[in-house]
């Protein structure tokens, strides 16, 4: 990007499993831009405490930590990776246990601010789309466009199941779905940047969509706001 020249920033937030990091990718790439995906510098977070083994709830403890974190994202031929402490963890945090942590870490206030330039500086830099939980309402209240991506809670476990599955990792559809409704609860009901739609938002429900038609919603969306 040139200096001083505008960058284009769509915001993509919704409760996990709603489809956000694979049609982001998908749209990114459509568009040539790059995808942020927010929820990784938090399960970085999480990923830190659980190995310092500090309770990811302990508001005062993970304050702490942040001292000895350095978090760095970079896109390796066009892929984002996390590096933490210079370690990629890119793989580690992808984990149920990790997702758990995440969802602790992320409603505490320090982490938050912790985490926030760093989204922000990628947004004025890039074109990009980043997905997360508070991006359109939080991170990038003036993005271009926002989109709040949901489904029902029994699709996202199974599409997050599916997912975990061909990862190789051993997990049960009915604690995936616990997982998935316990994180809802939390990110939603947290007082800090809960999870809920900007009032400039436009809702996208895929519970009866498959990927391609979801992603044809979306560019069709894209593509009348950019005009
Ligand atoms: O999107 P993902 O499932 O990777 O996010 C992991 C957790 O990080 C979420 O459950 C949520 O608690 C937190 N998160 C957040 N704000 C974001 C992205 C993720 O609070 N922008």
């Amino acid at each position: 990007m040139e200096k001083g020249q505008k960058t284009i920033n769509i915001a993509i937030d919704g409760p996990a499993g709603a489809g956000k990091s694979t049609l982001s990718k998908m749209l990114a790439s459509q568009l040539g831009y790059i995808y942020v995906d927010t929820g990784a510098l938090y399960r970085t977070v999480g990923l830190y405490a659980l190995r310092k083994g500090v309770n990811p709830k302990d508001a005062e403890k993970v304050s702490q930590l942040l001292k000895e974190i350095r978090i760095e994202i970079k896109f390796i031929s066009g892929t984002q990776h996390v590096f933490l402490n210079d370690e990629d963890v890119s793989n580690l945090i992808r984990t149920p246990e990790v997702s758990m942590a995440a969802s602790a870490v992320s409603a505490i206030p320090n982490v938050r601010s912790f985490l926030l330039d760093l989204q922000k500086d990628i947004a004025a830099k890039n074109n990009i789309i980043m997905d997360g939980r508070d991006i359109g309402t939080v991170i990038l209240p003036n993005a271009q466009i926002k989109i709040f991506l949901t489904a029902s809670p029994e699709i996202r476990a199974k599409r997050r199941f599916d997912e975990l599955i061909a990862k190789g990792q051993n997990v049960d559809y009915q604690s995936v779905l616990n997982d998935i409704k316990k994180r809802d609860e939390a990110d939603s009901g947290r007082e800090i940047a809960p999870l809920k739609p900007a009032k400039d938002a436009i809702i996208v429900d895929t519970t009866e969509y498959n990927l391609e038609q979801s992603l044809e919603l979306l560019i069709k969306i894209v593509k009348e706001r950019l005009k």
